[in-house]
């Protein structure tokens, strides 16, 4: 259906428009290769369709302004870290009057326990920690599973991501191995050693990979959302619990971006019962920070567990992590942003937004499909949704992709970059989620047959 010719015809003519429509953030990119390693903060904001990405000035709810001037809609929102809407108002107060006190002590605040009691109310796990990134809360959790379990081996999904942790870039391999993820930058060991991984949905495969009882704990995002949005089977989560009952592994559910479900996550949502639970990225509001709860009886091996003389070098650490600003932000993002009526209004138009984009996929008889979870959705080229990350990798199209994304940021819309995935935030408005369809129509007839 869509016609190659046509594509690379298009994607050379929003190239120049790109260029054409950005000159001062070309300037500021030119500039920043003098001192950016290859102009940017991070390396993977090279990836941004685009010759150089945008340079923001300013955001508010849904929209941010680039150095050119131009309003453009957030469905990206910092990749789920602004889901919240950017700078939301009542969190930025409590921000800015923390800051006039004091940002980070090394010793705790009245607001960590509110925080505390808001999560445990939230996700059902009693006991919680803080942490800069999510990152660095999936990477604590699997040391602490390891150490109060005894077990060497952590259980990964293919094709997850959980941030850079070292043992989850590991991938079934071409003869059904386990290897080093493609792309992965200078592993330590070969992930082999560290890790197992098995295909979402594939319960005989999970049981075969814990019955050796060497597997501390699996690590999972309770539905896939990094290739793009992969829901569990019917009973899936179920067997997933029994299973890692059954064979004393720990079950980690990581609610990064799966938090778009409802307040309490899709844990809550679902009646999901994890013995170790990570969330970051929205928690605060965007300021970094991240939480991870342990269950009663995890709780109470780990505090066996750790050395108080050593545990300042025991390798969970973080000197700025639940610091007085994180915590207040977290206080007043949980109180007044990601509130049950936050979820209730977003909801419903992020399904407006799935229909208007399936509606296109329709009338032009596309083989593509949609997902959508909470105020989350992705269109993905494959005529049904995958099962597992083996089958939606098979359906990435990177240079459809490049020009999708390029497209759409050309009439005024950002999507996330590694993905055509969208999230609605507390200001997006039916408008903005009308001029999404409108541009996706006309992006996608230009280069079909
Ligand atoms: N968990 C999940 C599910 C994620 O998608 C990500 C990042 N995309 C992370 C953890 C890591 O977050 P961060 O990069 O903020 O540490």
């Amino acid at each position: 259906m869509v016609n190659r010719e046509k594509l690379k015809l298009q994607y050379q003519k929003e190239m120049q428009l790109f260029e054409a429509n950005n000159p001062k953030s070309k300037e500021l990119f030119i500039k920043a290769q003098k001192s950016l390693l290859e102009g940017v903060p991070m390396n993977w904001m090279t990836k941004w369709a685009g010759s150089y990405p945008l340079s923001v000035v300013s955001a508010k709810g849904a929209h941010f302004t680039d150095a050119d001037g131009h309003d453009i809609i957030d469905f990206c929102l910092g990749d789920t870290g602004s889901m919240t809407g950017h700078a939301p108002d009542i969190a930025i107060e409590a921000i800015i009057e923390r800051v006039k006190k004091g940002i980070t002590f090394m010793l705790p605040t009245e607001d960590a326990i509110f925080v505390g009691e808001e999560l445990q109310k939230r996700f059902g796990l009693p006991y919680w920690q803080f942490t800069v990134s999510a990152t660095d809360a999936n990477r604590f959790v699997l040391r602490l599973a390891r150490q109060i379990t005894g077990r060497p081996k952590v259980l990964v999904y293919n094709w997850c991501y959980h941030g850079s942790v070292d043992e989850t870039f590991a991938t079934i391999t071409a003869d059904g191995k386990v290897g080093p993820r493609e792309g992965n930058i200078g592993p330590q060991v070969n992930p082999a050693e560290t890790t197992k991984v098995v295909e979402w949905n594939d319960i005989p495969a999970l049981e075969a990979a814990l019955k050796d009882g060497d597997v501390a704990a699996v690590l999972a995002e309770p539905v896939m959302t990094n290739i793009g949005i992969v829901h569990p089977d019917p009973g899936y989560h179920d067997a997933l619990r029994e299973l890692t009952k059954k064979y004393g592994t720990l079950l980690i559910i990581d609610e990064t971006h799966t938090m778009c479900t409802g307040p309490g996550g899709y844990t809550a949502a679902y009646g999901l019962n994890p013995d170790m639970l990570t969330v970051g990225k929205a928690v605060a509001s965007g300021i970094p920070s991240a939480v991870y709860g342990l269950s009663e009886e995890v709780a109470a091996k780990v505090i066996k567990a750790i050395d108080k003389e050593l545990c300042d070098v025991g390798g969970i650490g973080g000197t700025l992590a639940g610091n007085a600003l994180t915590m207040a932000a977290m206080r007043a993002t949980l109180t007044s942003v990601l509130t049950e009526e936050f979820y209730q209004r977003n909801i419903p138009l992020t399904t407006r937004l799935m229909e208007g984009v399936q509606g296109v996929i329709s009338e032009f008889g596309l083989p593509w499909n949609t997902t959508q979870l909470g105020c989350r959705t992705e269109y993905w080229f494959s005529k049904v949704p995958a099962k597992n990350g083996s089958e939606a990798a098979a359906a990435c199209d990177f240079d459809l992709d490049q020009y999708m994304h390029l497209a759409t940021l050309n009439r005024g819309i950002l999507m996330t970059p590694f993905h055509n995935m969208a999230l609605v935030a507390a200001q997006t408005t039916e408008a903005d989620i009308d001029k999404h369809t409108a541009a996706f129509r006309e992006i996608v007839k230009n280069i079909i047959d």
